[in-house]
């Protein structure tokens, strides 16, 4: 475990920045030493679950509510100006939210594709599956964000 000394939180030890302050961390602690700081000891229930590979974020639900409201603007937009057109932004959009909301899922499938082509038995998510994901998540939701402009340069015109 890892503790930041500047906010406090708690996480495992392959994180080198602070997934709550994006403060550097130094080098893991002991639980007892983080236990014995009892006014932290809320953050580590917390850390129990971001330690999980499967956490969603804060910046992960914001980008599912922005991309839930370009959904429906875009689809607005597709029904009142710009027919099909801008439907791409919209599956951008939705599966953006899945990404972000439902990692589980997303992680469901891949294991199914893992175990279907014998792989691995019980196959573990990889350090490079997991930043796959933040980035496939990310860039899904900036196309979507494209779409919305260019909605909106559409209706503007
Ligand atoms: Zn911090």
């Amino acid at each position: 475990m890892k503790k930041c000394s500047n906010c406090g939180a708690v996480m495992s030890n392959k994180n080198f920045t602070c997934i709550e302050c994006n403060s550097v961390l130094g080098d893991p602690v002991t639980n007892e030493e983080i236990q014995s700081s009892n006014e932290y000891s809320d953050y580590i229930d917390r850390a129990l679950v971001r330690s999980d590979d499967f956490y969603v974020s804060v910046w992960d639900k914001i980008m599912s509510a922005i991309s839930a409201f370009g959904t429906i603007f875009i689809i607005y937009s597709i029904v009142n100006n710009n027919g099909p057109d801008l439907f791409i932004g919209v599956i951008s959009f939705i599966l953006c939210i899945i990404y972000a909301l439902f990692p589980k899922f997303i992680w469901s499938i891949e294991k199914l594709r893992i175990i279907a082509f014998r792989f691995s038995e019980e196959p573990e998510p990889s350090d490079f599956y997991l930043v796959m994901v933040k980035i496939i998540k990310n860039i899904l939701f900036f196309i979507g964000c494209g779409y919305v402009v260019t909605a909106v340069v559409c209706m503007v015109a």
